[in-house]
């Protein structure tokens, strides 16, 4: 594999386990900031993020375009972890495998930078990453939007033909392979779609890639 590849890694679901404790945190978090702010009912609160989550990517693109939340306020208020280091699931050999990986590593994740980088810090790989790009970063628009990636991608001084996603998120490595990137989909389970040059069922599969 050539060496000047850049990895993009998404974060949550992709380089730690993100479904087991901070997930739910965090959907109970919105949730209770729907409720709050819009004044409506718990059931009203999880349809619409259901609706956002789904037509836009993240409930706080439907938010800020639907009722004129402030991003810095949501993001602060739903993004709270008292015992973030008892939540973050670690997998044994994270470090060493993203280690042996030749060429450029940045992270892209629809996350708040806070929270990213607090995270890849417990994961203790935060030094391996040349440069995090958060929600705030892409201008609040999530993956998949083409416009929040080619932001990525200018900011971040990369050739879409020269990288690799990393990601759990199918629209996003859909968007990923329209620009030109190779693709990698963590999941343990589903089908490998035509637009995806590889599946793993964990990051650590990276270990084993020679060819992509
Ligand atoms: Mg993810």
């Amino acid at each position: 594999m050539p060496h000047d590849r850049v990895w993009i890694f998404d974060l949550d679901d992709t380089l730690h386990n993100a479904s087991a404790h901070i997930f739910p945190h965090i959907n109970r978090a919105m949730t209770q900031y729907l409720m709050t702010h819009l004044d409506v009912n718990e059931e009203s609160a999880n349809r619409l993020r259901m609706e956002y989550w789904q037509r836009y990517g993240a409930t706080l693109h439907g938010l800020m375009r639907h009722h004129g939340t402030d991003p810095h306020h949501f993001l602060h208020h739903t993004h709270q972890f008292p015992q973030l280091a008892q939540m973050v699931v670690r997998s044994r050999g994270l470090r060493t495998t993203l280690q042996r990986l030749q060429g450029e590593k940045v992270v892209y994740t629809n996350a708040p930078m806070a929270y990213a980088e607090q995270v890849l810090r417990l994961l203790n790989i935060r030094d391996l990453f040349t440069g995090v790009f958060s929600i705030e970063s892409s201008r609040f628009q999530p993956k998949p939007a083409m416009s929040g990636f080619v932001l990525m991608l200018n900011k971040m001084k990369l050739q879409a033909s020269r990288c690799i996603m990393v990601e759990d998120n199918l629209p996003a490595l859909k968007t990923a392979k329209r620009l030109g990137m190779k693709t990698v989909y963590i999941n343990p389970r589903n089908k490998r779609p035509s637009y995806v040059d590889a599946r793993l069922v964990s990051v650590l599969g990276l270990a084993a890639i020679k060819n992509l």
